[in-house]
């Protein structure tokens, strides 16, 4: 088994578990665990509301969460969709994974039940701020941003929003932000996971590409794991994270194979103008990450890290959207 010494990346935010998540690489935990770890840890904090407990609920209030895991020596992985009163899906998704291997994703309320199941504990996962960003989302101050920055699109899907539910209040500019963390351990396993509370006011019962094995999240040990944020309908339609791995496996940099799967993607028709940002660690520990706009970064810890060091993505060109916003989201 190689000894090597162990690397991990996480995009925005997701560096809030990154410091336990080496500590337990460092104490030859598996890839699989150091990503559980940053990913609990980014799903616990309140302040991010894009993820876990605080997450901006669905059309109806309820917070709905995405999670996924792929372990990149097996390929085997385990996925769960729009689940509710569990703050940490990720733990769901790596039993799917581990303990129900005939399966891949699990959705609602199965994969609820797999949980208790599995005595996963339940949690409040609504909080007082994330309602209040729900509601300031859909005030016509709001809605103007929206169309200004992300297009017509945006704009009428929250309006259909507004008329399912009839009144709201005030505007939340960013609305995308998974995180992804991907880990290589001392014995040169790679893995990848990615969690999400998904789009704030989507239709309930949406599921993202966070929980997409090939969209949001793919990992071969072989070449590298990816994995990505942003407008989730993208990454499906266009199998992004899967798309940067092929190009991994081609004989591309990690900076090229992000770049290419992510032009790719945003090359499809779409009239929301939201972002996307890929992700990457190959198998030998190089890193890279891509996006749509100036100024995004994502973390990184080795073994020689005491804390994360922030790196820059490429920014890809020809972009509609570039330079728009410099935000800290997705
Ligand atoms: N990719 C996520 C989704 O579509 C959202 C995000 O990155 O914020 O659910």
């Amino acid at each position: 088994m190689r000894m090597g010494s162990p690397v991990i990346i996480a995009s925005e935010r997701g560096e809030v578990g990154l410091v336990e998540a080496m500590r337990a690489l460092r104490a030859g935990g598996s890839a699989m665990d150091a990503v559980e770890i940053a990913l609990r840890a980014a799903e616990a904090n309140e302040a991010d509301h894009y993820v876990g407990v605080g997450g901006i609920p669905n059309l109806l209030g309820e917070v709905e969460l995405d999670a996924s895991i792929m372990d990149g020596s097996t390929l085997a992985a385990g996925a769960v969709g729009a689940v509710t009163g569990f703050p940490h899906p990720i733990t769901i998704a790596r039993a799917v994974c581990e303990q129900l291997p005939q399966h891949a994703m699990l959705v609602g309320r199965g994969a609820e039940r797999f949980a208790d199941e599995c005595a996963i504990p339940r949690g409040t996962t609504l909080t007082e701020e994330a309602v209040r960003l729900w509601k300031e989302g859909l005030t016509p101050e709001a809605l103007d941003e929206a169309e200004r920055t992300q297009g017509a699109g945006e704009t009428a899907y929250r309006r259909s929003v507004l008329a399912r539910i009839q009144a709201m209040e005030p505007p939340h500019r960013h609305p995308w932000g998974t995180i992804n963390v991907i880990a290589l351990d001392g014995a040169g396993r790679l893995c990848t996971g990615v969690s999400t509370s998904g789009y704030p006011w989507k239709y309930p019962g949406r599921v993202g590409d966070s929980a997409v094995i090939g969209a949001g999240n793919y990992c071969d040990g072989r070449y590298g794991g990816a994995a990505c944020t942003g407008r989730g309908e993208l990454a499906i339609r266009a199998g992004t994270a899967r798309t940067v791995v092929d190009g991994l496996a081609d004989g591309l940099s990690p900076e090229e194979a992000c770049v290419t799967a992510l032009e790719r993607t945003m090359s499809l028709a779409d009239p929301f103008r939201a972002q996307v940002r890929t992700l990457c660690l190959t198998a030998d520990g190089q890193h890279a990450g891509a996006a749509t706009v100036t100024g995004a970064t994502y973390g990184l810890m080795t073994g020689d890290h005491t804390e994360p060091e922030f790196l820059p993505r490429a920014v890809i060109s020809n972009h509609f959207f570039i330079g728009v916003e410099t935000g800290s989201q997705p």
